[in-house]
């Protein structure tokens, strides 16, 4: 498959350095004789353009032994010194990896604008939405009164705003403001771009979609299909996988190197009768049964079942506290209710063919462009996912008809955000103990 393009910036031959004399600028002398100058600190990231390198492995390098250089400004150097002829912007198709066929079209739904933090966003973004968010308050009486921005929790950066747990550019039509009035490029990059993820794995670029859409149900079969040009051309910013959260060491049960464990997970999650139960048993440890388990056994789903009711009778006042009318919230709420109601029973885990697909998509998905990245292993957020699975079942039963009901793919992805890409799991199995009790259990 045609990949994307990436431009490497690569030095012109016949160049010389002169040195500044002093402190000031140095100058790069063209082999025409021009001089160009520039700021001392750029001369040692122009040697790294060697045209072997995209401007994000230059900064990477620049920055080894302290000083973090950002590849935006590798970037801005590269373009002035191409239009200066200095540099030349070598063109690089770089092959795309997918799994499983990833599918999918946006429906526009706006669920994933709120109770959502963008951010932190880049200088140039930042300023932008400033002016933006100026000219639209023209158009838009209440946005006089609210601010563009906000200070991420950490304070490192800031973020889109968040008023009453919507973006403030969400429109009354569920409709991005900024992306109606200027277009998508107006729209950070991640809402140009979600819930499609291109990542960069150990050299691989790989692109697919992330569990975290509430309708990627509807179009996961017969969507259009993703590829790299359904992003934007060019670099296509990669996201390095997110950082582990603090987890003490793990027991014995994860015990393949990551790369090994991704890839067994994900040649099951390929396997067209993998159950959920036997996607459980085998998460936790268990060697393959044939044909595939259906259930858990009693005993076992009574241990999960003890886990889940402490799990949501933990949160329902903290859920409680900030509950509001939206799809997220909403589901949640439901989820929560719902496992706290629960009694010892065995959940019947024969999924209809169309959900027991979407579940399996979804979990390969996630595994594959690393949303589940923040825990400190590739089972474990396999696990994490099945476990959404589950919570989807007891939520919304799944009946038997073809369509995907809203209800069970709803819960399974307010679970993963809330669980996957949230830091909730780390909060809730904070040790060894806890993620071996729920994983024995299925031994
Ligand atoms: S900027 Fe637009 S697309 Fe992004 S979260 Fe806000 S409303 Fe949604």
């Amino acid at each position: 498959m045609a990949g994307p393009i990436q431009y490497l910036p690569c030095l012109r031959p016949g160049l010389r350095l002169v040195p500044a004399a002093q402190a000031g600028e140095h100058s790069v002398v063209r082999a025409d004789g021009k001089a160009v100058r520039m700021p001392n600190r750029f001369v040692a990231l122009l040697l790294l353009c060697d045209g072997t390198r995209a401007a994000r492995e230059i900064a990477e390098r620049a920055s080894v032994g302290g000083g973090e250089v950002a590849a935006e400004l590798v970037v801005k150097l590269a373009e002035q010194m191409a239009a200066h002829e200095v540099v030349d912007l070598v063109p690089r198709v770089r092959e795309v990896e997918t799994w499983g066929e990833p599918r999918h079209a946006c429906q526009t739904c706006g669920a994933s604008c709120e109770h959502h933090l963008i951010g932190p966003l880049p200088a140039e973004r930042v300023a932008q939405i400033t002016r933006d968010h100026a000219r639209l308050a023209e158009h838009v009486p209440r946005l006089r009164h609210q601010p563009p921005l906000m200070p991420m929790p950490d304070g490192e950066g800031e973020a889109l705003a968040v008023i009453d747990g919507r973006c403030v550019f969400l429109g009354d039509d569920r409709l991005c403001l900024l992306h109606g009035h200027f277009g998508a490029q107006a729209k950070p990059l991640t809402c140009q771009t979600f819930p499609i993820a291109s990542v960069e794995a150990e050299g691989e670029i790989r692109v697919g979609v992330q569990p975290s859409c509430y309708t990627l149900h509807r179009t996961f079969r017969e969507g259009p299909r993703v590829t790299a040009e359904a992003l934007s051309e060019g670099d296509l910013g990669y996201r390095t996988p997110a950082s582990s959260v603090a987890l003490p060491a793990l027991g014995r049960s994860i015990a393949a190197t990551p790369m090994e464990e991704e890839a067994t997970l994900l040649g099951w999650l390929a396997e067209p009768d993998l159950t959920l139960a036997e996607l459980f048993a085998r998460v936790a440890g268990a060697p393959p049964a044939r044909p595939p388990r259906v259930a858990l056994p009693l005993d076992k789903a009574e241990a999960l079942h003890r886990l889940l009711v402490g799990v949501a009778r933990g949160r329902v006042a903290e859920m409680a506290a900030h509950r509001a009318p939206t799809v997220h919230h909403g589901h949640t709420w439901a989820m929560f209710s719902a496992l706290a109601a629960l009694e010892a029973v065995a959940p019947d885990l024969t999924l209809p063919p169309p959900h027991r697909a979407f579940v399996m998509f979804a979990i390969g998905q996630g595994v594959f462009v690393r949303e589940t990245g923040r825990l400190p292993a590739p089972r474990l957020g396999a696990l994490v996912l099945a476990l959404g699975a589950l919570v989807a079942v007891q939520v919304a039963p799944p009946g038997q008809e073809e369509e995907i009901s809203d209800g069970f793919a709803q819960a399974m992805i307010a679970w993963n955000r809330r669980f996957v890409v949230g830091v909730a799991f780390a909060e809730l199995f904070a040790g060894p103990e806890a993620i071996e009790a729920l994983l024995g259990g299925w031994r």
